[in-house]
């Protein structure tokens, strides 16, 4: 009701400023009702959080689409803000409703109370990625209520099912309604500002161009059967971790990534050390379960004639998967070891950084944060951008907040949280960037 009184006066007084303290408590009273729909996936129930959506976009004068995926209230949002120019293809915001479960003991606080303590709020989807949906709904209401016609057509589309797979989340819609979220440019969660997790003592804001690739393994040994009170040579499981020591020993790149490169040179000295930068500057091989034994629990004095690994490796754009595997097995150079791959991945390479829009987004940082370097960066982990990326579109992954590594961190963890402050300033960066020329 409020946020209609809004757009009423606003409508009175086109390409005003935003009426700013009002629209931040808005968004602030906005986020804490959508973190308190608990659209946990699975099932992906997200009717009741794409409701809440639409009725505060309808209440702003946005028109919005719903569109069910699934049996079990799978629902996506669409919603668009018409441009200037209605010849380019538009700008995609994209979030998703859906969160990943939570262990409510391990829990200080309700998960889905959306606490305010300290200055941060605290619940599942503050971080991945409720918060980041709040700032594109609140600048595309800002928009709408100063009478800020933007650049080009912009697009919000808010998923149903990131945290799985996406099989009733983006792909559904790439399947079912492509030519609805067909954009020239994307914006999605990933990359962010920090003072110590991507340089140490600088304020650094990564967005994110690329992705690096998911190459899961099931490596598997084959050995004797036998009586445990009699060790044999050809022991499976003795096998399978001579091979994994060799399997996750991976050899230093050669050369650093261009990206890495790049953000490198922007920052102007090296990155700083720990395991999210580790990660983004080489290939990586994490071992993730191991499968053996005969019966259930596995019979102590038993050898058994087989024994299985998965691991999880991520490659660097460009790494040919197959390739990669090929060195593993050469490494490991033992007969009695095959390894399978699980996933094939999609590698559309790096999102083009060169382009107005990269512009805005750097104009628009530098404002709120003069002294930041803004840079393109890859992430380690993977993000619905690389299925649009497969279809061509220019995906970057930005989340206009200044982040500590034990916040950053906190992402699926019992203790999600962001900074109310950096919430709130990230609005108007998006506000900025929305309503720039790209
Ligand atoms: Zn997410």
């Amino acid at each position: 009701m409020r946020l209609f009184a809004l757009f009423l006066a606003a409508s009175l007084m086109p390409a005003a400023e935003p009426d700013w303290p009002s629209i931040e408590k808005s968004a602030l009273d906005f986020f804490q009702r959508y973190v308190r729909i608990p659209s946990i996936n699975p099932p992906a129930n997200t009717v009741e959080a794409a409701n809440l959506v639409k009725s505060v976009l309808e209440s702003n004068g946005i028109p919005v689409r719903l569109l069910t995926s699934g049996p079990n209230g799978q629902t996506n949002l669409l919603a668009r803000l018409p441009g200037r120019d209605r010849t380019k293809k538009p700008l995609l915001l994209l979030n998703h409703l859906d969160v990943v479960p939570v262990d409510r003991t391990a829990w200080k606080v309700d998960p889905f109370a959306a606490v305010i303590q300290d200055g941060l709020i605290w619940g599942r989807g503050t971080m991945d990625m409720k918060g980041i949906g709040a700032q594109h709904i609140m600048a595309l209401i800002a928009l709408k209520q100063a009478g800020v016609v933007p650049a080009r057509d912009i697009v919000m589309l808010s998923t149903a099912d990131e945290e799985t797979d996406g099989h009733l989340g983006i792909r559904w819609m790439i399947k079912n309604h492509f030519n609805e979220i067909d954009a020239e440019y994307v914006l999605d969660e990933g990359g962010f500002g920090s003072r110590e997790i991507l340089a140490k003592d600088k304020l650094v804001f990564g967005v994110a161009v690329g992705e690096k690739l998911s190459v899961w393994l099931r490596v598997r040994a084959k050995g004797t059967a036998a009586h445990g009170s009699q060790p044999i040579p050809d022991n499976a499981n003795v096998t399978l971790i001579d091979a994994l020591r060799k399997a996750i020993a991976l050899p230093a790149a050669k050369q650093p990534h261009p990206v890495v490169a790049e953000m490198i040179r922007n920052i102007g000295a090296p990155l700083a050390q720990n395991k999210y930068t580790a990660a983004i500057q080489v290939n990586t091989a994490s071992l993730t379960s191991l499968t053996s034994g005969v019966g259930s629990p596995p019979k102590i004095n038993v050898i058994p004639s087989a024994s299985e690994a998965t691991v999880d490796c991520r490659l660097l754009p460009g790494v040919n998967p197959e390739e990669f595997i090929s060195e593993m097995k050469a490494r490991i150079n033992d007969p009695r070891i095959s390894i399978e791959l699980v996933t094939i991945p999609d590698d559309p390479g790096a999102s083009n950084s060169r382009t107005p829009l990269f512009d805005a987004i750097r104009k628009a940082i530098l404002k709120h944060h003069p002294n930041a370097v803004v840079t393109p960066m890859l992430v380690p982990h993977g993000t619905d951008s690389v299925k649009l990326r497969m279809m061509g579109l220019t995906a970057y992954g930005l989340t206009p907040m200044v982040l500590d590594l034990t916040t950053a961190g906190s992402m699926h963890s019992d203790q999600e949280r962001i900074p109310v402050s950096e919430f709130l300033k990230g609005v108007h960066i998006f506000y900025d960037v929305l309503s720039s020329e790209f």
